[in-house]
C-alpha cells in the first residue's frame, strides 16, 4: 500500500463533489455531478434522494480511480444542511423526495406557531429561529403527508437524516445511523446547551423520538464505508458552513468567514460560549472535537452568486459569471442604482419572507453596466448589514477570510473590503468546504496529530484593504438602506 490519503465528500444544494486529498491535505483531484433541482410549487424545492446518493456513488468511485497506489485512510463527509429526509429502515428507501433547505412550504405552519409564543423556547434552546429553513417543520410535513407515515414513525419503522445522515446510512449498507453536532444544531429539535434531542421541542414540532439519529462529534467513528469492495472508515462530518470555518482554520475563536456560493453564509467562532443574538442571527454548533464543543454566531444571505446567475441566465446581461468583474472594474462604484435581490425574501437581519427583489434608482443613463455593478455592490451591502448585526451582538472580527465560487471576483473582493471597512482574506484554496471535511477525518484517523495543522496549512493568496472614503460609504450604505426599506413587506 502507497502513501494514506483522505476521500472528502461534498453534497452541495446543485452537485455533489469528490475530493482526493493527500495526507497534509494537498489535492490529488477531484469528481463532481450536477442533479436536478425539482420546483414542484411556488416556493418548494425538493431533491431525489436517488440522485443524490447515485451522484455521490458515481463521484466516489471516480476518485477512487485517482488514489492509483495510495490507500484511502477515510472519508469526510460535508453537505447541504437542513435538506430534509425520512426513509423505510428496511429498505432504506426514501419515503418522499428530500425537501431542501431553501423550500418554504411550512411557512404558514411557523408563522402560527411563531403567534402560539413558541418562538421563544425555540431560540432558547436551539439558537434558531421558527423558520421553515430548519428540519423540523419539514420533517412533521413529510410524515403529515406521505400516507401511513406518522404510524411507521411512531411505530420506529422510519428514520430522518439530514443529507450527511443519509449518506451514512447509505455508505454503510443501514449499520450506522448517525449525524454530527454540526448537522443536528440547524434541525431545531437539537437542544445546543445539553447537545440532545429536546424532547420538548420533539413535542412541540410533533417528531417521534425514534425517527432521530445517534450525534457524534465532528471527527468520530462514522462506521465503515463499502467502496469498490475495500472498507474505509467515515471519519469527519460537518455542515458545509462549519467545514468551511474549519478550512479556514477557525477551529479558534474569534475568525470569522464568509462563503459566497449560491448564497453568502457568514459564520464566526465565538469559541466555547453559546452567543445569543439581538439581532436575528443564529446561534449554532460550529464544531465539536474530542469532547470540545464550538460555537459559532451565523447570518445568512440566500442570494449571492444567483443574482449573477440571474444576470446571466433570466435578465440575459452577461454571458458568464466572471463577466461581472470587467463590467465593475470599467464602471467604477455605482452610487444611484441599487439592485435589491430578494428573491426568495430577506435573511438575516430582516427575515421578512415576503419580500421581493427590486431594481432602484434608475435613471435615463442606467444601463447593463450600472445593474450588473450595483448587483455585486448589493452582495456586499447584503454581507455589510450581517456584520453590522454580527457586532451588535458582540463579534468584532478584526479581519474576514473568504471562500466559495464568487471569490475569484478581485472587484467584488475589494468593493466588499470597502464597504466593511475590513481587510478581506482569499486564502489560495478557496475550496475550504471539502478542505474542512477533510481535515475533521484526517484528525480522526492519525494522519495529522493536531489541528494546528489546520493553521498551518492555510495559506494567504491576497489580502484585500479596505480604501474607500469614509463620506462615500456612509452614502452608499444609507443608499442602500433606504433601498431595502423599500422592498420589504413587513416591518
Ligand atoms: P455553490 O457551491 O453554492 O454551487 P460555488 O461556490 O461553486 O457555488 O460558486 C458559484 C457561484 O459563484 C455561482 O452562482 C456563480 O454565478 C458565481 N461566480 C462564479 N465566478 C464568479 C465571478 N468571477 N464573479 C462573480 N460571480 C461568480
Amino acid at each position: 500500500m502507497g502513501e494514506p490519503c483522505i476521500l472528502a465528500i461534498d453534497q452541495g444544494t446543485s452537485s455533489s463533489r469528490c475530493v482526493l486529498f493527500e495526507a497534509d491535505c494537498r489535492v490529488v483531484g477531484s469528481a463532481q455531478r450536477e442533479f436536478a433541482q425539482h420546483y414542484p410549487a411556488s416556493g418548494w424545492v425538493e431533491h431525489d434522494p436517488e440522485e443524490i446518493w447515485s451522484s455521490v456513488q458515481s463521484t466516489l468511485s471516480d476518485a477512487v480511480k485517482l488514489a492509483d497506489d495510495r490507500s484511502i485512510a477515510a472519508i469526510g463527509i460535508t453537505n447541504q444542511r437542513e435538506t430534509t429526509l425520512v426513509w423505510d429502515r428496511k429498505t432504506g428507501a426514501c419515503i418522499h423526495r428530500a425537501i431542501v433547505w431553501q423550500d418554504r412550504r411550512t411557512a404558514e405552519t411557523c408563522e402560527s406557531m411563531r403567534q402560539d409564543g413558541h418562538e421563544a423556547l425555540v431560540t432558547e434552546r436551539t439558537g434558531l429561529r421558527l423558520d421553515p429553513y430548519f428540519s423540523a417543520t419539514k420533517i412533521a410535513w413529510i410524515l403529515d403527508h406521505v400516507d401511513g407515515a406518522r404510524a411507521r414513525a411512531e411505530a420506529g419503522e422510519l428514520a430522518f437524516g439530514t443529507v450527511d445522515t443519509f449518506l451514512i446510512w447509505r455508505l454503510t449498507g443501514g449499520a450506522v445511523h448517525a449525524s454530527d453536532v454540526s448537522n443536528a444544531s440547524r434541525t431545531a429539535l437539537f437542544n445546543i446547551h445539553t447537545a440532545d434531542w429536546d424532547d420538548d421541542l420533539l413535542a412541540l414540532f410533533n417528531v417521534p423520538r425514534s425517527l432521530m439519529p445517534d450525534v457524534r462529534d465532528c471527527a468520530d467513528d462514522f462506521g465503515q464505508a463499502t467502496i469498490d469492495g475495500k472498507t474505509v472508515p467515515i471519519a469527519g462530518v460537518a455542515g458545509d458552513q462549519q467545514a468551511a470555518l474549519i478550512g479556514q482554520a477557525g477551529l479558534a475563536p474569534g475568525v470569522t468567514k464568509s462563503t459566497y456560493g449560491t448564497g453568502c453564509f457568514v459564520l464566526a467562532n465565538t469559541g466555547s460560549e453559546a452567543r445569543p443574538s439581538s439581532n436575528q442571527l443564529l446561534t449554532t454548533i460550529a464544531s465539536r472535537l474530542d469532547g470540545q464543543m464550538a460555537y459559532g454566531l451565523e447570518g445568512s444571505v440566500f442570494v449571492a452568486g444567483s443574482a449573477i446567475q440571474w444576470l446571466r441566465d433570466e435578465m440575459k446581461l452577461i454571458e458568464r459569471a466572471p463577466d461581472t468583474e470587467a463590467i465593475a472594474e470599467a464602471t467604477g462604484v455605482v452610487e444611484d442604482v441599487y439592485v435589491v435581490p430578494a428573491f426568495a425574501g430577506l435573511g438575516a437581519p430582516y427575515w421578512d419572507p415576503h419580500a421581493r427583489g427590486a431594481v432602484l434608482g434608475l435613471s435615463r443613463g442606467s444601463g447593463r453596466d450600472q445593474v450588473v455593478t450595483a448587483t455585486l455592490q448589493a452582495i456586499a451591502y447584503q454581507t455589510c448589514d450581517l456584520m453590522n448585526a454580527m457586532r451588535d451582538d458582540g463579534v468584532e472580527p478584526s479581519v474576514i477570510r473568504v471562500d466559495g465560487g464568487m471569490v475569484a471576483n478581485n472587484w467584488f473582493l475589494q468593493f466588499l473590503s470597502d464597504v466593511l471597512d475590513l481587510p478581506v482574506e482569499r486564502p489560495v484554496n478557496v475550496e475550504s468546504t471539502v478542505l474542512g471535511a477533510a481535515f475533521l477525518a484526517a484528525y480522526r484517523v492519525g494522519l495529522i496529530s493536531s489541528l494546528d495543522a489546520v493553521t498551518k496549512a492555510w495559506q494567504l493568496d491576497r489580502r484585500f484593504e479596505p480604501g474607500m472614503p469614509a463620506n462615500q460609504r456612509d452614502a452608499l450604505l444609507s443608499g442602500w438602506a433606504d433601498a431595502v426599506g423599500r422592498v420589504r413587506a413587513s416591518e
